[in-house]
């Protein structure tokens, strides 16, 4: 008897060209987290898959379990969500890349976070939203907060990693890539980052916020892009991957608070 085909949800990271018709597509689903699919004839038969195999695009999917080593197959594909308006930009695509690279290169296979993909949904409807690089920045640090500490990497931010002395204490904070606050005394010479207080008290919110208050969250920009530059460094090493996304990110919104999209 064939096994079922698995009925689901989820984002399309990345897809490349197999053979003369096949695309090789990688899927952060659901049911099963990431994995990896082949969508038979997908440059052929425009009609089964026309305009809908793109990277960022949400989909309705129709899985056929994996055989004799080949990865599943990809039989139909609905679009949920299109996220067109992140394409329209090249600053929204560029935020975007984040996102979908760490589910890709971060996660492990077939092993479904569902969290993890309804945050991802969030940023990325967010950053579709999004019309000023600040924006942008303050929803992809709330993404990376939250993606670390769901794969087991969340900051420390109450009290100082080495002395416990509590933040709320300290009238200077740094933040250390070996997992988050420490004061003044502790931080000593080593390479960890002074950063305003109200950036730890910021970081430790987005940690902790229900879902529902995320969207909501934003620092004010100069203070996103610091920010994003320390969880840029922290997700690589605490991670061990590159991710040439977070650094492409980085630079588009530096690009300038002063640069505002039309809504
Ligand atoms: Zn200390």
């Amino acid at each position: 008897m064939r096994p079922l085909p698995l009925v689901t949800t989820g984002l399309l990271l990345a897809a490349r060209e197999r053979r003369e018709s096949d695309l090789v597509v990688e899927l952060y689903t659901h049911h099963r987290g990431r994995l990896t699919a082949l969508a038979r004839g997908a440059r052929r038969s425009r009609k089964r898959f026309v305009g809908l195999l793109l990277t960022g695009h949400d989909l309705e999917l129709h899985l056929s379990p994996p055989r004799r080593g080949e990865p599943w197959g990809l039989a139909v594909a609905a679009l949920r969500h299109h996220h067109r308006a992140l394409r329209e930009h090249w600053r929204r695509w560029l935020a975007a890349g984040p996102v979908l690279e760490t589910l890709w290169r971060t996660t492990p296979q077939e092993e479904p976070q569902p969290r993890l993909l309804a945050l991802a949904r969030l940023t990325l409807q967010r950053l579709e939203r999004a019309t000023a690089p600040g924006e942008m920045a303050s929803a992809l640090v709330v993404y990376l907060v939250r993606l670390l500490r769901l794969l087991g990497h969340g900051l420390h931010l109450e009290s100082c990693l080495r002395c416990q002395r509590p933040a709320s204490r300290l009238e200077r904070a740094f933040l250390g890539l070996e997992g988050g606050l420490l004061c003044p005394t502790c931080a000593g010479r080593s390479r960890a980052e002074e950063v305003p207080p109200g950036l730890v008290r910021g970081l430790a919110a987005a940690q902790t916020l229900e879902s529902a208050s995320l969207g909501r969250l934003g620092f004010p920009p100069a203070l996103a892009l610091q920010a994003l530059a320390f969880l840029a460094r922290f997700a690589q090493a605490q991670l061990e991957r590159e991710l040439p996304s977070l650094e492409l990110a980085r630079q588009a919104l530096h690009g300038g608070p002063k640069t505002v999209l039309p809504g």
